[in-house]
């Protein structure tokens, strides 16, 4: 079969797993269990739009779900219908961001490409973040100036609270020679951000503003 999986409707389905067994770790109330367990399914069926009935079959096992081994087996079987990441290579860099001479691509092989809803690492030299993003269809490159704060704060791709910085874009404005500057507080470390995405509404709602 086909992965059909995004990688944060995989997140959100480990999201569910993780409530599941933290509801059975606690409560007894077997009334209450049941409707733990129902919910758990329903919500991750309810992130895809449609699914076959041989799809459905995969995600069923969710609400017979118990425990941590038995949660970490379920996803790593599951890990194998996941969507990876699109081919990127150093050429790819190099359209997406033609200004940006000599940068280089932060190393893949480090990255779990199925658990990568988008690229994004700092180049030193420059004082500058880059992300690579899927958005309607085709791959988007956004730069912008980071820097970090010492609080934490809600990241505006992921939604989570965790060390932020500021990530701040410009484009040209309106009038010849004039630019607007954006700026959005999101993750200092893009790998953990990739691992709480669990919806691409915050991510989409931040590249269409800056894009
Ligand atoms: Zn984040």
């Amino acid at each position: 079969m086909e992965p059909f999986i995004r990688s944060d409707q995989y997140n959100f389905i480990k999201l569910q797993l993780r409530n599941l067994i933290g509801g059975h770790a606690s409560v007894n109330d077997i009334d209450v269990l049941k409707a733990l367990d129902s919910l758990a399914a329903e919500k991750s069926v309810n992130v895809f739009e449609d699914l076959t009935a041989e799809q459905q079959q995969i995600l069923e096992p969710i609400s017979s779900i118990r425990d941590k081994t038995e949660a970490a087996e379920y996803l790593a079987g599951l890990k194998e219908y996941v969507i990876p990441f699109w081919h990127v290579t150093d050429m790819t860099v190099k359209k997406l961001f033609p200004k940006a001479k000599k940068l280089k691509l932060p190393p893949l092989d480090a990255m779990d490409l199925k658990e990568t809803t988008y690229i994004g690492w700092d180049d030193i030299g420059s004082g500058r973040k880059f992300l690579i993003v899927p958005y309607e269809n085709k791959l988007i490159g956004l730069s912008g100036t980071y820097s970090s704060i010492s609080q934490r704060g809600l990241c505006h791709i992921c939604s989570r609270f965790s060390d932020v910085g500021m990530f701040m874009t410009e484009k040209k404005g309106p009038v010849q020679d004039t630019f607007i500057k954006r700026g959005n507080y999101i993750c200092q470390d893009s790998l953990k951000c990739n691992s709480s995405i669990t919806s691409l509404d915050k991510l989409n709602d931040f590249v269409g503003r800056l894009k």
